[in-house]
């Protein structure tokens, strides 16, 4: 039996409790309730237990529940998976964040195919901080260049940074990492001027380490929904 609504609860005491001691307003951090793989239905559980935000990384996958959901009204849909510059068109239209631009190619093809009625597609750059080779992510001295052109597309808005780091040993390790791509955010804010409200990083495993670096968004899949097949 799952308990959607007991382990919802959890998270967001875990938030709390990592927010207020390091002094954060817990209001700051949002939940994104990462749905991928899982049904409408649990979906609909976690919607039941109050979370708006949902996180996608299979377009197809997501497009059955997205549909299957049209008329609940107050959903976003995050979209957090590698992108292929062949399906940007389906994240552009139906997608309210797109968390994992990490090439100008696909910003602009996001900013030519986002319908003229909505507003702007919220975008996160996704950075590569373990420097692997065949990870998605850009490479932390290839942001500003990036940023740069990204914040000026009329159809988007750069909302900041998201990463997805190898698993460390500890919860200091862990911060320290995080602490990185705050770092980096604060620097691209100094040097183009612009303003970046959102860090999304921490997952089930290190949401505790993400939040006391300075986390706006957690992404938590296994802690609310179970593991998945
Ligand atoms: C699957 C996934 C998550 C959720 O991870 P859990 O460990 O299940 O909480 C978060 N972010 C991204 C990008 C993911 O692909």
């Amino acid at each position: 039996m799952s308990d959607i609504a007991g382990n919802i609860s959890k998270i967001q005491q875990r938030i709390t409790k990592a927010a207020t001691d390091c002094n954060r307003n817990p209001e700051s951090i949002r939940l994104l309730a990462v749905s991928k793989t899982k049904p409408a239905s649990m979906v609909q559980e976690a919607i039941a237990a109050g979370i708006h935000d949902f996180g996608e990384n299979y377009l197809q996958d997501a497009m059955e529940k997205i549909t299957a959901l049209a008329d609940t009204p107050d959903i976003h849909w995050h979209f957090i998976g590698p992108l292929q510059s062949n399906k940007t068109r389906i994240a552009a239209e139906h997608f309210t964040w797109v968390h994992t631009v990490d090439r100008l190619k696909i910003a602009q093809r996001l900013n030519d195919q986002r319908p003229k009625d909505l507003p702007p597609l919220n975008i996160c750059l996704q950075v590569n901080l373990d420097h692997e080779a065949n990870k998605s992510g850009k490479s932390p001295d290839e942001l500003p260049a990036l940023a740069s052109a990204v914040s000026t597309l009329p159809n988007l808005k750069l909302r900041g940074l998201m990463t997805i780091p190898q698993k460390r040993q500890n919860k200091e390790a862990q911060r320290a990492c995080f602490q990185q791509l705050t770092d980096l955010r604060d620097q691209l804010e100094r040097s183009l001027g612009l303003t970046l409200d959102t860090l999304s990083m921490g997952m089930s495993a290190d949401l505790e380490a993400a939040v006391t670096a300075g986390s706006t968004i957690v992404r938590i899949g296994t802690d609310i929904f179970g593991p998945r097949e």
